[in-house]
């Protein structure tokens, strides 16, 4: 929720604006609406040989539990290089982003994952700031109980699915939260 304009600093309301149909923070002062949308995640899947590099998460959320490297799109970069960026910061990895491999949307969070098939360049990896560890793993390593995030998960069961017949094909869907 907005409370203040990002224009001129007054209160702002949530409203439907003329036109609109959904309630928006609109100042009270200027008129200005301000929009949420969703937030952009992007990460990759770096792999050497027949082996896959995973990150133990030194933050929060999730922290001890391992992932694929991932983090918020910025501004003013692609989705591939984001998702580059984040292999190097979070795994001092050099990638190449090769392909677009799942897209999921987590409404209930408003965020929408990319994640991408990657060419490790070297082996030489080593924790960003952001990992307590980094691994390359083969199938039978990866530690499934210890998996962070939901699509990192499903990235790689479609990952090992696809490498036996080669034929890399990209998915999307929908994550939601876990049934109580
Ligand atoms: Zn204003």
């Amino acid at each position: 929720m907005i409370f203040f304009c990002n224009r001129c600093g007054a209160n702002a309301s949530q409203r439907i604006p003329e036109g609109d149909n959904r309630e928006r923070a609109v100042c009270d002062a200027c008129g200005t609406i301000q929009y949420l949308n969703p937030k952009i995640v992007v990460g990759c899947l770096p792999v050497w040989e027949d082996k896959i590099l995973l990150c133990k998460r030194a933050i929060e959320p999730r922290r001890g539990l391992w992932t694929l490297p991932g983090g918020f799109m910025e501004n003013g970069e692609t989705a591939a290089e984001g998702a580059a960026r984040e292999a190097m910061e979070e795994a001092n990895a050099r990638v190449e982003i090769t392909d677009l491999y799942t897209v999921y949307s987590i409404p209930h969070i408003s965020q929408v994952y990319m994640m991408f098939r990657a060419r490790l360049l070297d082996r030489d990896v080593s924790p960003g700031i952001e990992s307590l560890e980094v691994k390359l793993v083969t199938e039978d390593e990866i530690p499934w109980d210890e998996l962070a995030f939901t699509m990192a998960r499903r990235t790689l069961k479609h990952y090992l699915e696809d490498r036996k017949t080669g034929n890399f094909i990209t998915r999307f869907g929908d994550i939601v939260p876990p049934e109580r």
